[in-house]
């Protein structure tokens, strides 16, 4: 497979391109940033090289477009024939977030979510990565957030993970802040040590779903491996290194994680560290036998964290009619 332009340094795509002099690859690379990947596009390049790249400088193609009015997704298609989903979320002002996947597919099978109900079918490299937030990108806005909250358990794809976000964070390419990166993990406790270790001002969200160990483990499988005591210390030791408010995923599932006894377990786990519970309704996927919570269920448990002074917001999901929101991503165009 060809390795991705977005993914190269100036001398590879010097390299790459057969071009002698390091201004013209930073020229190519200042073009594919603002998603000018057609050469016969670089106007400053010289019309001998522009004749000489009659190609496309992608990798990688867009095989679906579905659109609501807060959220775009896009079916992108590798190389290899693979589909990987990503989204654009946009909150109507200036701020569109763009939810990259990190794997085709995901090894962690939680029972709610439809990615898990692929497997792992590889992982992305950078360049795959990078090229989700330009075909993103190219769609007309500015992006200015990105999570890693597609297909995939990013940690368990540190290396190419952590490559794509140094070149989206990098100031003379995509310059996007550190803090405006989040990264959310299933609980994948040696990813998250690995994290802490570069303290870097990234921003964490674990989808923790239950704080009741038994419960959480029946639902996902990381928690047989990674229990609620070592993801709390992981937790709170990255804290420590980033100093920085962790958020706790919630999705809502009805009549399974919404009791007076769950908010109690949550208020518990959550003691020592500085979080916020994102509680997301969940949201349906065709063929699975959970439901989303009603308005009354998702009053009463909101009433219990009031009670027990627990921060939280309610996020009700952006692209949920297009099968964009959290934990509806899989590729049914592969
Ligand atoms: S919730 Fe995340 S970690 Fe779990 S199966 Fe889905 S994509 Fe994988």
């Amino acid at each position: 497979m060809r390795k991705s332009l977005y993914a190269m340094n100036l001398d590879e795509i010097m390299e790459e391109l057969n071009l002698e002099k390091k201004f013209q690859a930073r020229i190519v690379r200042d073009n594919l940033v603002k998603g000018i990947t057609d050469f016969s596009q670089m106007t400053s390049l010289s019309k001998k090289d522009r004749e000489r790249l009659r190609w496309d400088a992608m990798t990688t193609s867009i095989v679906e477009k579905q659109e609501s009015l807060s959220a775009v997704k896009l079916a992108i298609r590798l190389q290899d024939g693979l589909v990987v989903e990503c989204v654009r979320l946009s909150d109507g002002k200036d701020r569109h977030t763009a939810c990259l996947s990190s794997q085709v597919g995901c090894a962690m099978g939680c029972a709610f979510c439809k990615t898990g109900t692929m497997g792992l079918k590889r992982n992305l490299d950078s360049g795959e990565i990078i090229e989700q937030f330009v075909h993103l990108e190219k769609l007309g806005e500015k992006i200015s957030h990105i999570v890693f909250m597609g297909m995939g358990e990013p940690l368990n794809n540190f290396g190419p993970l952590m490559e794509a976000i140094h070149i989206l964070h990098d100031r003379e390419q995509f310059d996007i802040s550190y803090r405006k990166i989040t990264i959310s993990t299933s609980g994948f406790v040696p990813g998250i040590h690995k994290l802490s270790e570069l303290e870097l001002p990234i921003k964490l969200a674990v989808s923790l779903v239950t704080a009741d160990d038994a419960k959480r483990s029946r639902i996902m499988r990381i928690n047989r491996t990674y229990p609620l005591s070592e993801l709390k210390k992981a937790l709170i030791s990255f804290q420590r290194r980033e100093n920085k408010r962790i958020t706790l995923e919630y999705c809502m599932l009805k009549g399974y994680n919404t009791g007076a006894e769950d908010a109690e377990k949550l208020k518990k786990f959550m003691s020592g560290m500085d979080a916020l519970v994102n509680l997301i309704p969940w949201n349906p996927v065709e063929g699975m036998s959970f439901e989303s919570p009603s308005d009354d269920e998702i009053r009463a448990f909101t009433n219990e964290l009031k009670r027990l002074g627990i921060n939280y917001s309610i996020r009700r999901s952006k692209g949920r009619d297009i099968s964009g929101a959290c934990g509806q991503l899989a590729s049914k165009n592969e």
